[in-house]
């Protein structure tokens, strides 16, 4: 990891703001890097891995509890934007609605954001909600990084495997990166190769 990278993950780390509807969503100040993925994916895991904190993110024990985006200011230099997590099952169809209309007010003109960290739970690999979700981001024009979570729960031959169904799921969005990382919150694997992602995208 470049020394860049590591000095803006070292650094102070702060909630800016939770926005539960269209006006609370902050003005743009700085680059901007945001996380989505199916509910219980391990994203709130993999955002208190990534910057070494133990619960800035809420990993939560009910899934779909948090439906709101939430902003941390990394140093001066970017905000990590956690967007609320998609497809729990307890969804009423109206929720999910909700949830597609504030993710779009943030991703309609949001020219701050740099790029979209996609999760993908390595076990189950693509499902359709996060085809759907993908579609989203393919029509708002969003680059987003696929990346796999809870790695360390596949033995080494099912995580190729994973990786190659992964590509074949990605094949036909057109605004996926052409690379995949493979991440656990729980070894520290993956981890590195994120934070430089991120820190070279600022
Ligand atoms: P979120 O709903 O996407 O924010 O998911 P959470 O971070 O709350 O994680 C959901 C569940 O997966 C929790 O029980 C976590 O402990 C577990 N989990 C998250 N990341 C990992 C990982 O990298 N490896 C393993 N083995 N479990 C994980």
């Amino acid at each position: 990891m470049s020394e860049d990278a590591q000095k803006l993950f070292a650094g102070p780390c702060g909630f800016v703001a939770g926005a539960a509807s269209r006006d609370a969503i902050p003005p743009a100040d700085l680059p901007e890097i945001a996380f989505a993925g199916r509910s219980n994916v391990g994203k709130s895991s993999l955002i208190n891995a990534l910057l070494r904190r133990k619960s800035l993110a809420r990993v939560s024990q009910t899934p779909g509890a948090t439906r709101q985006i939430n902003f941390f200011a990394l140093g001066e230099k970017l905000v990590l934007v956690d967007l609320p997590g998609y497809g729990f099952a307890q969804a009423s169809k109206s929720l999910a609605q909700a949830w597609q209309s504030l993710v779009f007010s943030y991703l309609r003109g949001r020219t701050s954001l740099k790029r979209v960290v996609l999760l993908i739970d390595a076990r189950r690999g693509v499902m359709p909600v996060d085809d759907e979700a993908m579609t989203i981001l393919d029509e708002a024009a969003v680059s987003y990084l696929p990346v796999l979570t809870k790695i360390d729960k596949l033995s080494a031959a099912e995580r190729d495997l994973a990786v190659l169904r992964c590509r074949d799921g990605l094949a036909r969005h057109i605004a996926a990166y052409p690379e995949i990382v493979a991440t656990s919150a729980v070894t520290g694997e993956g981890l590195d190769s994120l934070r430089g992602h991120i820190a070279a995208l600022i």
